[in-house]
């Protein structure tokens, strides 16, 4: 019988059987998909998940994958330049832009060679499995089951075995819809390297030059708002409208190569618990993450190295407690960055959606803008190292 089963092979799920095979551990990873290249997976790497791949030992692999530093972050308000400020901000590391579908197949590959992992490409689980009142594993779409002492709840933000376990998920905040365009490399030398935000005429968007060379823009949706039916041309004008002048004659210029809108709808939330006797969630199976300042990714490679650190050393009876030990290390960070990402939504709403703000805060951007910096970037520190104690240290032991 395996010791763990990991259910989904997104950034929590892959390093985490990883770890655990290279640990010693008979490992079963399953998977619903084949391939890796889902577009909604974003590109940013934040100096906190370098650092969790570093302490996993996967540094080299990170290195030897095509990557860029992005160069900075910006806020434009009605096509003027609130604030803009560099990479690496007070960091050691600036923000990575890596591929997600480069990533996940790089760990991948190491995954496989080792001998305790078992990988079960394109097979989706259906249901938990119970043996009394324990979770012993799960049973999987094509029939059959995989065992475990432990199952490993890694399937992302709509989790199915949250779902079967019953665990309720706390929604936090309003969550958002959000569509999502891009336009395709080369893009031209002189373009802004960073990430930028707009608000303009009622708009909020963003914009940045992804890992991949395209360049990705979003248009933001209030919850449950349908997509304006627009035809390439009118969405090509509409972001035009939203963005400053270099930005805008690209896209219109390139009207006819924009690809989208595609909808991604985005629920931020807690799960009420992590765990049931056999089970534990990580990754955005228990904390679902808006898109705001690329946290997801980060905050489920943590979770994983710290799960890793306590599930890799219980015996067999202690599986339960290590599991609990998990949910109490990790919980403190994840509350802190959901709400500063909510900090951040509420406050783009209420700029974006206010004309009168809009226009005072650009009029008055060489005083406001300042101010406004200070206040962002007292927000990032954190949502860029992450908290301390947080991971394990030298001075946490099991
Ligand atoms: C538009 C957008 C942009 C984003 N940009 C960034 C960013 O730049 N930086 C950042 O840090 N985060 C970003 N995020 C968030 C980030 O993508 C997620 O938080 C992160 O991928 C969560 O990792 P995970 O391993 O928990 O889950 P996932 O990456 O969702 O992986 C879950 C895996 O489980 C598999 N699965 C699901 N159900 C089953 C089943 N029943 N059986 C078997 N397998 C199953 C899925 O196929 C999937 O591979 C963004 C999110 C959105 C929506």
């Amino acid at each position: 019988m395996n010791r763990f089963v990991v259910v989904g092979a997104g950034p929590a799920g892959l390093t985490l059987a990883l770890q655990l095979a290279r640990a010693g551990h008979h490992v079963a990873l399953v998977e619903a998909s084949r391939q890796f290249s889902r577009q909604f997976r974003g590109d940013a790497l934040m100096p906190c998940g370098q650092e969790a791949i570093a302490r996993m030992g996967l540094s080299a692999l990170l290195e030897r994958l095509p990557q860029r530093p992005l160069e900075g972050w910006s806020v434009w308000v009605n096509k003027r330049q609130l604030f803009a400020v560099s990479e690496p901000m007070q960091s050691l590391q600036p923000c990575r832009l890596v591929q997600q579908r480069l990533l996940l197949e790089a760990l991948l590959e190491e995954a496989v060679q080792e001998p305790l992992l078992q990988w079960h490409p394109g097979v989706a689980v259906r249901g938990l499995r119970r043996r009394g009142e324990r979770i012993s594993g799960v049973e999987l779409a094509g029939g059959g089951c995989l065992e475990g002492d432990l199952v490993l709840g890694c399937d992302g933000r709509q989790s199915l075995l949250r779902r079967e376990a019953g665990i309720q998920l706390l929604e936090r905040g309003q969550g958002l819809e959000l569509l999502w365009f891009e336009l395709p490399d080369p893009l031209p030398a002189d373009l802004d390297g960073g990430f930028s935000t707009h608000l303009a005429g009622g708009a909020i968007g963003s914009a940045c030059v992804g890992a991949s060379g395209n360049l990705q823009l979003a248009w933001l949706l209030e919850r449950g708002e349908a997509t304006p039916q627009r035809s390439r041309e009118q969405w090509a004008q509409a972001l035009a409208g939203l963005l400053p002048p270099q930005l805008a004659n690209l896209v219109r210029q390139r009207c006819g190569e924009l690809q989208g809108p595609l909808k991604v709808s985005v629920q931020v939330g807690l799960a009420r618990s992590w765990r049931q006797p056999g089970l534990l969630l990580l990754g955005d199976a228990a904390h679902p993450m808006s898109p705001v300042r690329a946290q997801g990714i980060n905050l489920a490679l943590r979770d994983s190295l710290v799960a890793a650190h306590w599930l890799g050393r219980a015996k067999t009876d202690q599986l339960d407690a290590a599991a609990a030990a998990v949910e109490r290390q990790r919980l403190p960070e994840i509350r802190r960055m959901q709400a500063l990402q909510s900090a951040e939504a509420r406050q783009g709403h209420l700029i974006g959606h206010s004309p009168l703000l809009r226009a005072t805060l650009s009029r008055t951007a060489a005083i406001a803008g300042p101010l406004a910096k200070q206040v962002w970037m007292a927000r990032q520190g954190p949502m860029r190292e992450g908290l301390a104690e947080a991971i394990p240290s030298a001075r946490i032991t099991p």
